[in-house]
């Protein structure tokens, strides 16, 4: 039996990817080790649509929250954060670790901040030095409108624009420079199609002021100073993952060949054709505005999750991720972000009718896969 992966981080990584890992290591000094860094942080330019510098960080996402945290704020600064789910969540955390000064937005699950919610805040708070946004909310499978809360907070304020893109980026159109964002996080485990290690940190020139013009803090690490000053050489203040960067460069090159406007439309439309093959099943979907990564579902009445997550996995090798706090137990998540094509869809929704019908589910034989090959046959 093939093994499938449907879990929004880590995702699949291509063969070639793995292979170009397998190589003797290289010392990260040497020039051809330079060479291949200067060419990521180029294709990261070109995937977060910035001439701004993209560093390469060895963390998982997080590490890259943290980081640039910990270097735009201090004590005492004044952050908002969206709370959408467990990411925006986890914005809150990190404010209130390194300032104290958190401003908490509460959303409900499933659903994306309106402009004018986050506006009516900032008029509140005209003190406030950053507001800190999830474009795909993960736990909750919900996108925001980023270009648009952009656009309603720079009008209201002066704060700086981080956004946690790190199941965006890759799977919904983002302009970095455009629209006007100061930082953007995303982890190698998730649309890059890599294994997890890396953090990619885009960092505005506004930001890049502000990181400069800052004293002592406690930071070392995972000091986007220290970053940006090595970057500016195509070099790392440390020793970075070699072999994590000459996958990513392998990786970036595969987005970069199939087109960024191409990897963006072929995410939507897999997730399209995933809703539609759930929806086909009898199933709910749980988002008011669903990402293109990641697609949550109620799962039927009366289906216990332990065991269709078991036999899901057991009989049709298939891991899909579970739902998080208040709703575990009562929705499942399924991926497609990275690298996926449209048989990987017919895979996921096919293996799906396996298991709810072995678990006594009431539905039609095929109806969800024939949802999805109607949706690819139809577009
Ligand atoms: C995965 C994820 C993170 C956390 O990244 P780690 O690599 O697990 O540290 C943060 N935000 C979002 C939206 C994510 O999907």
């Amino acid at each position: 039996m093939k093994k499938r992966l449907f879990t929004p981080g880590p995702t699949p990584v291509p063969e070639n990817v793995m292979l170009s890992m397998a190589a003797p290591i290289i010392h990260h000094r040497n020039p051809e080790f330079m060479e291949i860094l200067t060419r990521v942080h180029e294709d990261l330019q070109y995937l977060f649509r910035t001439t701004q510098p993209v560093v390469v960080m060895t963390c998982s996402g997080t590490g890259g929250m943290e980081s640039a945290i910990s270097s735009l704020f201090g004590t005492g600064d004044k952050v908002v954060t969206v709370n959408a789910g467990k990411f925006g969540e986890r914005w809150g955390e990190l404010v209130r670790t390194f300032t104290g000064g958190c401003v908490e937005v509460m959303v409900p699950w499933g659903e994306a901040i309106r402009p004018e919610r986050l506006v009516e805040v900032l008029r509140e708070h005209p003190d406030a030095r950053g507001v800190c946004i999830t474009h795909s909310e993960t736990s909750t499978g919900t996108a925001a409108d980023i270009q648009a809360l952009c656009a309603a907070i720079h009008e209201a304020s002066d704060a700086l624009i981080l956004v946690d893109g790190i199941t965006a980026i890759g799977a919904h159109e983002f302009h970095f420079d455009e629209w006007g964002a100061d930082i953007c996080i995303t982890g190698s485990q998730k649309g890059l199609m890599m294994p997890p290690g890396l953090a990619l940190i885009a960092v505005s020139e506004r930001a890049q002021d502000i990181i400069e013009g800052r004293g002592d803090h406690p930071q070392f690490y995972l000091s986007l100073k220290k970053a940006l000053e090595s970057h500016a050489g195509n070099d790392t203040p440390f020793t970075p993952a070699v072999t994590l960067i000459i996958g990513l460069a392998e990786a970036l090159g595969m987005l970069r060949d199939e087109g960024i406007e191409n990897v963006w439309k072929r995410h939507e439309r897999l997730a399209a054709a995933c809703r539609q093959g759930c929806e086909a099943l009898g199933m709910k979907l749980f988002s008011s505005s669903p990402s293109f990564a990641v697609t949550p579902v109620w799962l039927p009445e009366g289906v216990d999750w332990k065991q269709f997550n078991k036999t899901l996995k057991a009989d049709n090798g298939i891991t899909v991720a579970a739902g998080q706090d208040e709703f575990a137990g009562r929705i499942f998540r399924i991926s497609h972000l990275g690298y996926y094509d449209e048989l990987d869809m017919l895979a996921v929704i096919g293996g799906l009718e396996f298991t709810l019908k072995s678990m006594g589910v009431p539905f039609e034989p095929g109806a969800g896969v024939a949802a999805v090959q109607r949706a690819f046959l139809s577009d």
